[in-house]
């Protein structure tokens, strides 16, 4: 006989070894006899396995809708971490606003192909993205930041990435999300990159 400690209620009890090891396999393991003890622990079993199957539920029934906002959510904030001490991409002049956002210079909604590149994605205030979005306050950010050869390579990425979104599958959202999630731990932990290594990382634009 070997002594155990009940995980409910601390109190010592007795079994043999090889039972307790038999025992150990089942949601009712570590507890004493006292039914209060065991009825404790099968419940809290029974919330674990409640718990888990919701949070596969929930996993599964994400949409494609869904995972983008999860990756677009990350690259923003990555976009503005490298942009950080750097002003509104549009308009720097401005003093009061709510808050930085990551600004699209072509807006999602006409060229959603371009929503996780992030040559496309800058820091701008707020009032500025939602009022003017990019526009030529933008355009003339990026020439002033970056020069001319820049801005054209901005204004060529319709062309060049017209399509990209049928990559857009949830199977490749999970994985530039795991990407991203990476790029993003290794930032917080002081990395920098360039707006290149960013996308060639996550390989979504080749
Ligand atoms: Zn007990």
């Amino acid at each position: 006989m070997k002594r155990y400690k009940c995980k409910i209620c601390k109190s010592f009890y007795y079994r043999e070894s090889a039972d307790q090891i038999r025992i150990s396999m089942t949601p009712l393991s570590r507890v004493c006899d006292d039914v209060e003890c065991k009825t404790k622990v099968a419940m809290s079993a029974l919330e674990n396995k409640r718990k888990e199957v919701f949070k596969e539920f929930k996993e599964n029934s994400k949409t494609a809708a869904d995972y983008k906002k999860e990756l677009q959510d990350l690259i923003n904030w990555i976009v503005k971490e490298i942009d950080k001490d750097l002003p509104c991409i549009s308009h720097p002049e401005h003093k009061s606003f709510l808050r930085f956002d990551a600004g699209h210079f072509w807006g999602v909604g006409a060229h959603g192909c371009l929503r996780f590149n992030f040559h496309n994605i800058h820091k701008q205030n707020s009032e500025a993205n939602q009022r003017y979005g990019g526009n030529a306050d933008f355009a003339n950010g990026l020439k002033t930041r970056f020069g001319t050869e820049y801005l054209t390579m901005v204004l060529g990425l319709p062309l060049k990435f017209k399509g990209t979104s049928k990559k857009f599958s949830i199977p490749n959202l999970k994985e530039w999300i795991r990407k991203a999630t990476y790029l993003k731990m290794q930032i917080k932990q002081g990395e920098t990159f360039t707006r290149d290594q960013l996308n060639e990382y996550l390989g979504i634009y080749e």
